[in-house]
């Protein structure tokens, strides 16, 4: 089998490899059941699956499709750990290994990284609404970020808005406001909600349950489309003089880094999931949560396709031959169809999970 072949075409075929590969292997299964619907009318799920003792002193979690589209590289991932990985995989005896495949299986299924109600779910995690943080400089550029129109012409104009913004504020401030969340505009781009959607209450019912009491909870999820190429950061909200900061860069590494000293690829974000898991656990549990981020394109391509898949499904015909073209982009900003870089996340998350494990053993 060649590594690749762990990429999956679809939602529904990555689900079920999931679910066969977890029951093969002797996981016990769950699912959070969602509201809404994929394609063909096909059933969505946050499938969970658990493989250890009862009482595990730690759990080694590893997460994916928060952001729908991004599923797909971190599916791939849960899969090559299932149908070979672990063969060859040293698990302590007190731990147990945590899957959880689609936190959004909504974006995933459309293909999309937002969830049914056009959320990100990675600023969700708020208390609402008294959590929504204002993000005055999004709603000025808003017409540049949401066109009505999607042609060269409107296309050229707000670009240069943005870049004047960025000249005049500098690049970092420009990609917080596009990036960081806004709690407004529920048909604009970064749209963190106005309630805990359905995806946030599952995560953080199996945050609650899957992690059986355990003392430790190291806890990957994955994504894709920021920074260089191929490349993974480990990124977290925590500042450097945080335990969990710590931790991080014991068992990964260099390539941990926070957002709150701009060392990150990524800006500050709000809402984002790792509140959800600190709020779902006993009091005590030591938490040690990363984004493993894998880069793609330059990040000003990637977010023009966020912006136009936006445009598409609020205005747009998502079955033309426009539609079609915007669908094709997004997919690939998110999981290109490049052997090469497919092979480097792989190998790369394969070896995140090796030193997840390692780190435990104090
Ligand atoms: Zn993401």
């Amino acid at each position: 089998m060649s590594t690749t072949d762990w990429f999956s075409p679809d939602y529904a075929t990555a689900r079920r490899r999931f679910l066969e590969g977890a029951e093969r292997r002797g996981f016990t299964l769950s699912a959070e059941p969602v509201r809404a619907r994929g394609p063909n009318d096909g059933e969505l799920a946050v499938d969970v699956a658990y493989l250890g003792p009862e009482s595990p002193r730690r759990v080694v979690a590893l997460s994916s499709g928060v952001h729908g589209v991004e599923g797909f590289a971190g599916s791939a991932v849960q899969l090559r750990l299932l149908g070979e990985q672990l063969d060859g995989l040293s698990v302590p005896a007190d731990t147990g290994l945590l899957l959880v495949h689609a936190i959004n299986p909504f974006g995933f299924a459309w293909q999309r990284r937002v969830n049914e109600h056009n959320v990100d779910l990675n600023r969700n995690f708020v208390t609402h609404p008294e959590g929504h943080v204002a993000n005055p400089d999004y709603d000025a550029l808003f017409d540049a970020i949401n066109p009505e129109r999607l042609d060269p012409e409107s296309d050229d104009a707000a670009r240069a808005r943005l870049l004047g913004f960025a000249s005049e504020h500098g690049m970092p401030r420009l990609q917080s406001v596009l990036t960081s969340g806004q709690y407004v505009h529920p048909q604009g781009v970064q749209f963190g909600g106005q309630a805990a959607e359905d995806s946030n209450r599952a995560l953080r019912a199996v945050a609650a349950r899957e992690t059986r009491g355990a003392v430790e909870l190291a806890w990957l999820d994955v994504h894709t489309g920021l920074g260089p190429y191929g490349v993974a950061e480990l990124i977290t909200e925590c500042p450097p003089d945080h335990p969990a900061y710590a931790r991080g860069r014991d068992w990964y590494g260099e390539s941990v880094q926070s957002t709150a000293d701009g060392g990150s690829v990524s800006a500050a974000l709000n809402g984002v999931m790792e509140i959800g898991l600190e709020e779902s656990l006993p009091a005590g549990t030591e938490l040690t949560a990363f984004a493993a981020e894998f880069g793609t394109f330059d990040p000003v391509r990637v977010f023009w396709a966020m912006r136009a898949d936006n445009w598409l499904w609020s205005r747009g015909d998502a079955d033309s031959d426009q539609g079609r073209s915007i669908r094709a982009e997004l997919l690939e900003v998110f999981r290109p169809d490049d052997p090469a870089w497919q092979r480097d996340v792989l190998d790369r998350a394969a070896t995140l999970v090796e030193q997840t494990l390692r780190g435990g053993r104090g």
